[in-house]
């Protein structure tokens, strides 16, 4: 009975030949209950008419009156110009650039027109451009209903859409109904929502008296109606994913703690709170027996890779295999250094495979991966290549997840899994995420959070100055390196190319070494490849180098304690989460830390407010969830993860306020509801067959 399956071709419906049917499949639509789903963007007012006194330039109306004069105008393009008058107003010009011998003979003196169109102001008059009009014997009534506008492609036409719409709206008053409410009947209700036959016949044909402005900002209860519905359907989905990935076996790595112990004697620091209480939590999950799925999350400069060290150790306790993974050879060295720093002396030699690693090297690297001679191995993506077999992996440590989605979660836990035991996954990201999208895009992991900085950091004042005291800016920079601190610039390009963004940087060095006589100015940019790069950041780690003029290459963690300044030019071009990010390079020692947001003038006002949020706020969560505020949940979780919020209706920023209760029913569902779990999903997420099928 619940089935969402008895879709119905869109080519049952009247006027859908195989040309209509092939446009609308592009458009994702391909049945009728697509075409319920597919919302107007907009609506019309056409049920009122203005008269031709109250234009205003902007509006868009429905205007009624009597062709006073028409003529052809051959100015710059030749063009139809038709006066329109009501009683004893004339002010409107009905203007077109493309007409036929029929039209221009139909609209002479005397024919009464009913048009709507928006309202320009022309250099003589107000005027319409090429508005839409019907003349006299077609005028009934005006419109009882505001008028849907619907997303479209070209050669679709808003007729065909209301027309197609109509039909659907159809179906939908039919018996039995084509979309059965899959939501437990008492939620919708208790949250003063409507249901979903109503709420979908609303969005299409709103009434007269509709909140347009709810409507328009997608707020309106009708709405909210299917966003909540689409936000537990994805909420579910993730569920069972992640029911799927735990139905499996782990091995139960519990170790004796006696290596994890002997590094913590070893360290100069004591744990903070918060990472002691997340690597509680890790240790539990990998002497489990299913596979552990976390989402480490902590500020820039939190101290995650400690942690990670420390959960790698529980492994090898446990005879197991750990491989982290990093997203550029450049971090992924980092680690290899940290972790070697920490493990070399407990009898543990990390093994690094990277891309650049061929031929007979290579196969060296992975015999010792295979024979299990290697215990921890670090390396990029490179490490999950088809030919990596490894001996027993048992945990899979990933470094800055937003750079994965969860297709990629998935296939990396496939890759290590083993008779039928899969890998431990502890995926560690300094993106903090604002826990209400946390929820909806990785509902498929557990979350640990560390939410405190080591004891003793002096937090990174911030200050925005404009680039007309650029001199002042490289005094800065110069008073900095002779106290034999460092520091970075960094150097951004709105243009995609980064050809052009290296030059840019090329260039900046190139000026403030001549403005800086005596400081060791580096280069690093994208150009810059493998070693070379790698040789750059290691004469700045070592402080061979004053100045580091850098593009965003630099963003993701590379650690130098001794540079205390960063300078970020046009920060306007760049998102909050990137800004802080790049700041968190600086503030690493103990001296006190400057960023300088040198930016370009004018600033809109949104960018000050960027700015300004980047200036007072230090918290990475509260900078994300302002980020989130501003640009929406793709752009902060960059493009890979947005594959994965592809939603139909709902924003998980925007919809923030239904998560929760998205998420309760979605428990209650599971629990109570089981069989309207499969066609709920399949109702939204029909197009992403392999997000259940794996
Ligand atoms: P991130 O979370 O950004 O990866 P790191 O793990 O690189 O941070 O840690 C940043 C720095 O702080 C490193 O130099 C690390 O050794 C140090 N650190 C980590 N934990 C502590 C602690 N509890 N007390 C003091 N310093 C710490
Ligand atoms: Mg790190």
């Amino acid at each position: 009975m619940l089935s969402a399956d008895d879709r119905i071709p869109v080519d049952r419906l009247k006027r859908v030949g195989p040309r209509l049917a092939e446009r609308l499949a592009n458009l994702g639509v391909t049945s009728v209950q697509d075409l319920l789903f597919h919302l107007p963007s907009r609506y019309q007012d056409r049920t009122r008419l203005t008269q031709i006194r109250d234009l205003t330039p902007g509006a868009e109306v429905l205007v009624e009156g009597t062709v006073s004069a028409a003529e052809l105008g051959f100015g710059r393009r030749r063009s139809l110009k038709v006066w329109l008058a009501d009683g004893e107003t004339t002010g409107l010009m009905l203007r077109f650039f493309h007409f036929s011998t029929a039209q221009r003979e139909a609209l002479k003196p005397g024919v009464r027109l009913r048009c709507y169109g928006e309202v320009r102001q022309g250099p003589q008059s107000l005027e319409m451009i090429h508005p839409e009009y019907q003349t006299a014997e077609a005028q009934g009534q005006v419109a009882d209903a505001l008028t849907p506008i619907y997303p479209s492609t070209e050669g679709l036409q808003q007729a065909s859409w209301r027309s197609l719409t109509d039909q659907a709206l159809e179906w939908l008053g039919r018996g039995a109904s084509i979309l059965p409410d899959l939501l437990p009947e008492a939620i919708p209700r208790a949250l003063g929502l409507p249901d979903l036959v109503s709420a979908l016949r609303y969005l299409h044909r709103p009434p007269l008296d509709a909140d347009l402005d709810g409507l328009l900002a997608r707020s309106h209860p009708a709405f909210h109606r299917l966003a909540f519905e689409e936000l537990t359907a994805h909420q579910l989905s993730l569920r069972q994913l992640r029911e799927r990935a735990r139905s499996i076996n782990a091995p139960q790595l519990a170790g004796d703690g006696s290596l994890r112990a002997r590094l913590l004697a070893a360290l100069p620091f004591a744990l903070t709170g918060a990472q002691g209480r997340v690597l509680e939590e890790i240790a539990a999950d990998l002497a489990a027996p299913r596979p552990m799925l976390r989402l480490l999350q902590g500020d820039v400069g939190s101290g995650k890779t400690v942690v990670a060290a420390l959960a790698a150790l529980q492994a090898v306790e446990a005879d197991h295999q750990v491989a982290l993974m990093a997203p550029t050879e450049l971090l992924g060295e980092q680690h290899l250094r940290n972790l070697a720093a920490w493990l070399r002396p407990l009898g543990i030699e990390p093994l690094w495979l990277a891309g650049r690693h061929k031929g007979r090297e290579r196969a060296g690297l992975l015999e010792q991966i295979a024979s299990g001679t290697a215990r921890v191995m670090v390396g990029t993506h490179a490490l999950f290549q088809e030919d990596v077999a490894f001996a027993n992996l048992g945990l899979v440590i990933i470094d800055e997840q937003h750079r994965f989605g969860v297709h990629q979660r998935m296939r990396l836990r496939e890759k290590g899994a083993r008779e039928g035991l899969a890998p431990h996954q502890l995926i560690m990201t300094a993106t903090p995420i604002p826990r209400s999208l946390a929820m909806t895009v990785y509902a498929d992991l557990d979350l640990s959070v560390i939410d405190e900085l080591p004891p003793g950091r002096t937090p990174i004042a911030t200050v925005a100055i404009p680039d007309s005291r650029r001199e002042e800016v490289i005094g800065r920079v110069r008073q900095a390196c002779a106290e034999g601190r460092q520091a970075y610039w960094v150097c951004t390009l709105i243009e995609e190319s980064e050809a052009l963004e290296c030059q840019a940087a090329e260039e900046t060095a190139r000026t403030l070494g001549e403005s800086l006589p005596g400081l060791r100015v580096g280069l690093v940019h994208g150009r810059i490849k493998g070693t070379d790069r790698d040789a750059l950041m290691r004469a700045f780690a070592d402080a061979e180098l004053d100045l580091l003029v850098a593009t965003t290459v630099i963003e993701v963690g590379v650690d130098v304690a001794n540079a205390s300044l960063m300078i970020i030019e046009n920060p306007e071009r760049l998102g909050l989460a990137q800004l802080h990010q790049l700041r968190g390079r600086v503030g690493r020692g103990s001296q006190a830390s400057y960023c300088v947001l040198l930016y370009r003038t004018p600033l809109s006002g949104q960018a000050w407010e960027r700015l300004d949020t980047l200036r007072r706020e230090s918290s990475g969560f509260v900078i994300a969830q302002k980020d989130l505020e501003m640009r929406g949940p793709g752009e902060v979780l960059g493009t890979r993860q947005t594959g994965d919020l592809d939603f139909r209706v709902a924003d998980p920023a925007r919809d923030q306020s239904l998560l929760p209760a998205a998420q309760q029913t979605a428990d209650l569902m599971l629990r109570d509801h089981r069989d309207a779990v499969e066609p709920l999903i399949r109702r939204w997420l029909r197009q992403k067959a392999d997000y259940g099928g794996v």
